[in-house]
């Protein structure tokens, strides 16, 4: 067993109260890695929480003990008081506490508790005791996986905790087809279904819950708003609130839309713009010799992955727009 899988398998066993913990805007990977690793705590008689900054998307709220996660946002007081009393806090699938939000970040930071992080995102920042981060790791999920290997339970996955696993592997490579996929995430795959996991019930859960408004949003945002700047291989579309509003919007609407776009043939750079709340959120998805973490962090106030980035703008969207495709030009390799 390696040293740092040991100290934080001693955290646990010494812990009175855990708090798990991931970043704002949930994602597969977010929640599948928190709840996993709730199921085997619980399995293990450990008194374990979860505290998120924000609450899950509807097309992951089929996951079992969803219902279980106290979030910032609608449960205040709970979470607060969790944190809190919490000897022990897990940060999952994040690498520094401001991916928690302004609001939760206080709370976390203040804590006295050991923190323990579990990560695949790079340039993790210092401020837990215990870290595994690997950044080639293709989920925090494969990495919650590799934990519970490395201290010699992974009997107690069973199909409740192995279909959280498999959730967060599922989303976060695309359905198995990113690089970061290995023989080895080929080989968990097929451990968990072993364990009873259905995969294909996590697909449909997941994939096959789309409302028609949903549908009409995407649909619109791809043949209306869609721009292909075909001499640079970039994409992108750009979503008012005023138009997700026409389509009613339910948070994870556009979950995956940038993806579509990544689609296009030729396209090495795909870009989605949505306005929410008077921001501008940005995701930016990339492949091959094209790498959208630097852009997100130097010009979006945010990062990520080197073909998967997020960031943020104050800016209307209009100008946010426009600031892109003036800046783009500087992050495409010179030919
Ligand atoms: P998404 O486009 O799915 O929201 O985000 C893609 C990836 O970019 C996430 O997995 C996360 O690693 C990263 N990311 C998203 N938003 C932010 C952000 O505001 N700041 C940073 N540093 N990374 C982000
Ligand atoms: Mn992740």
């Amino acid at each position: 067993m390696n040293q740092t899988s040991q100290k934080i398998l001693e955290f646990v066993n010494q812990a009175q109260s855990i708090v798990i913990t991931s970043h704002k805007s949930p994602d597969g990977d977010s929640i599948g890695s928190s709840l996993a690793l709730y199921h085997i705590l619980k399995k293990w008689g450990r008194n374990v929480q979860i505290v998120h900054p924000d609450p899950a998307p509807s097309f992951l709220h089929w996951v079992v003990g969803q219902e279980q996660i106290i979030d910032f946002e609608t449960k205040h007081e709970q979470a607060v008081a969790a944190i809190q009393k919490a000897d022990l806090i897990f940060c999952l699938d994040y690498n520094h506490p401001s991916r928690v939000g302004d609001q939760m970040q206080p709370f976390l930071v203040e804590s006295t508790a050991n923190k323990v992080m579990i990560d695949h995102h790079l340039h993790p920042a210092d401020f837990c005791q215990a870290v595994i981060s690997e950044s080639t790791a293709c989920s925090t999920c494969e990495l919650i996986y590799n934990w519970i290997k490395d201290v010699n339970r992974l009997d107690d996955i069973d199909e409740t905790s192995g279909a959280c696993i498999y959730l967060g592997i599922m989303t976060d490579t695309g359905s198995f087809r990113f690089p970061s996929v290995s023989a080895t995430t080929h080989e968990i795959i097929a451990d968990l279904i072993r364990r009873g996991v259905k995969h294909y019930l996590i697909h449909e859960a997941v994939y096959d819950t789309n409302t028609v408004d949903r549908i009409k949003l995407r649909g619109f945002a791809l043949s209306e708003k869609l721009v292909c700047l075909n001499d640079i291989q970039v994409a992108y579309a750009f979503i008012s609130e005023k138009e997700l509003e026409k389509y009613n919007y339910q948070k994870g609407d556009t979950e995956g839309l940038v993806n579509q776009i990544l689609g296009i043939q030729g396209i090495k750079m795909a870009v989605l713009f949505v306005e929410k709340d008077g921001k501008v959120k940005i995701s930016f998805r990339s492949k091959g010799d094209y790498f959208v973490n630097e852009l997100a962090n130097a010009h979006f106030e945010g990062g990520g992955h080197a073909y998967a980035s997020g960031g943020i703008s104050t800016e209307s969207l209009e100008k946010t727009v426009e600031k892109f495709v003036t800046f783009v030009k500087d992050f495409i390799p010179k030919a």
